[in-house]
């Protein structure tokens, strides 16, 4: 018996759930399951299980993780990524949610060329103004839009990325996920883009995020428990 069975379909449920509350359809929206301090071991039974795509948030671990992992599993990006990482995460990652300044897309962009792949990449807002969260001012997406329009080629933007400040009730995170909804609406209309995905939601606030329009949804601890503290030795 898979340990993860029971906790995945619930998840799943919630996710239809929520989008049956929205009027939306469940099958636009991708689960991220994310297996950061969890082994291979945890990956493989995640996959006969039935889940298909991982979050990871640091490329250290995920260089380790990956190449341990069945290839059959997809990767995504989803923790804060320093340019001198960039080299790494193009080749280890489908997409990247967490492009949070014009240095790192540049490199990015650099990086991607010389490996030969073409990832995604989201940019990650800062909507709720919290200084403790990575991520662009809303104020400042126009002007990197403006620079990736022009200079990139083998990146492909296909979206925003925030994360709601840390709150135990859910609907205090609403108005964080209409605002990046809001926000990637107007850059669709004003850079005549299209920006479908809008990764937002986590284990506490996935519900919210889905009704608010989230497309992809970053799940941990509800699908494989409360992750082990890493010792500052073992970072
Ligand atoms: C860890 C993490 C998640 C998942 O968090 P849970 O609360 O365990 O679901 C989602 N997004 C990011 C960026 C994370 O680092």
């Amino acid at each position: 018996m898979n340990d993860l069975i029971p906790p995945y379909e619930n998840v799943l449920a919630r996710i239809a759930a929520a989008a049956g509350r929205a009027g939306r359809d469940p099958a636009d929206i991708t689960l991220v399951a994310v297996t950061k301090t969890h082994g291979p071991e945890v990956v493989r039974d995640a996959i006969d299980a039935g889940m298909t795509l991982f979050g990871e948030n640091k490329v250290q671990e995920a260089a380790w993780k990956i190449p341990l992992c069945p290839s059959s599993a997809h990767w995504h990006l989803i923790g804060h990524l320093q340019t001198n990482k960039a080299r790494h995460a193009v080749r280890l990652f489908e997409a990247i949610h967490s492009v949070d300044s014009q240095r790192l897309l540049d490199t990015l962009e650099a990086a991607a060329r010389q490996a030969g792949t073409r990832p995604e990449i989201l940019l990650e807002v800062n909507v709720s103004g919290e200084p403790s969260k990575y991520g662009l001012a809303p104020e400042a997406v126009p002007p990197l839009l403006d620079h990736l329009l022009a200079t990139t080629t083998a990146l492909t933007l296909t979206g925003l990325m925030t994360m709601a400040p840390f709150d135990p009730d859910p609907e205090h995170a609403r108005p964080h996920f209409a605002r990046l909804r809001e926000l990637r609406d107007a850059l669709s209309a004003r850079f005549g883009l299209s920006l479908p995905n809008l990764s937002m939601g986590m284990t506490g606030d996935f519900e919210v995020a889905i009704e608010e329009g989230a497309t992809h949804v970053r799940i941990g601890t509800a699908l494989f428990g409360t992750r082990p503290k890493l010792t500052l030795a073992a970072r």
